[in-house]
């Protein structure tokens, strides 16, 4: 009996693990982008618009809608906008509802880069911290951040990795952020590369939230690091977490 169970533990931690890379839990190995899509309406945005765009100094993501009006957006599928490895996904409750962020790794003039797409307020997360996913791969459905909003999705694009969801982590400069549907419309061909790149997940510093687990599993240290900077309690202070989300 025990032998079995440890038998499926195992085989458990295998699946989960199998995509990091060196025994580093947040060295993890993605497909590069050959391009990259809209996160609603398919590779296009059929049938989608943007209720609020882009502003650097005011809101630094889009809103996507349905255009078939007000609403009509709830529960439709999201999809990951490239290939990529699933940074962070979890629930923030009543500040920013479900969350989740993709690392992209790509080459672009003959260099690697590295971008981070956000996605928000969303009613299902069907992926999970350290997974890769592909482009086109649906990974949660459109929400309302928990009754907080009309139906939306509020999505980013990261030029700065270290930002995750803190925007105070990175000034408001199209340095650190991009336009999300320029970004796109000027990634539609790169270099395909095949083959997979290792990359760091462990780039920016996770907030503290109740009932929100402070660090992703694959940080670093992330016990000893946990236990240093909260006594090994839950953390707190939503006051300090939730002025840093916008809508
Ligand atoms: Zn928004």
């Amino acid at each position: 009996m025990s032998r079995l169970v440890l038998v499926i533990g195992l085989a458990s931690s295998l699946l989960t693990f199998s995509a990091f890379a060196g025994g580093d839990p947040a060295m993890v190995s993605t497909s590069i982008a050959d391009r990259f899509d809209f996160p609603v309406g398919g590779p296009n945005a059929d049938g989608c618009r943007m209720s609020r765009g882009f502003n650097v100094h005011g809101h630094l993501g889009e809103d996507w809608v349905s255009a078939a009006g007000p609403g009509a957006i709830y529960r439709a599928p999201v999809s990951a906008v490239a290939n990529g490895v699933v940074s962070l996904a979890r629930d923030f409750k009543r500040s920013w509802g479900n969350v989740i962020v993709i690392r992209h790794a790509f080459y672009e003039g003959g260099q690697l880069k590295y971008a981070d797409s956000l996605y928000a307020h969303l009613d299902k997360i069907f992926v999970a911290e350290g997974q890769p996913v592909t482009r086109g791969q649906e990974i949660g459905l459109v929400g309302n951040a928990h009754g907080l909003y009309p139906p939306h999705l509020h999505f980013e694009i990261h030029r700065n990795t270290s930002i995750g969801v803190v925007h105070t982590s990175a000034s408001r400069s199209l340095a650190n952020y991009e336009d999300p549907s320029a970004f796109i419309m000027q990634h539609r061909v790169l270099r395909a590369v095949p083959g997979k790149m290792v990359v760091d997940l462990d780039t920016y510093t996770m907030p503290s939230y109740p009932g929100v687990p402070a660090r992703p599993f694959y940080t670093r240290n992330a016990v000893s690091r946990f236990a240093v900077s909260n006594g090994g309690t839950r953390p707190a202070s939503p006051s300090i977490f939730q002025p840093l989300f916008g809508r």
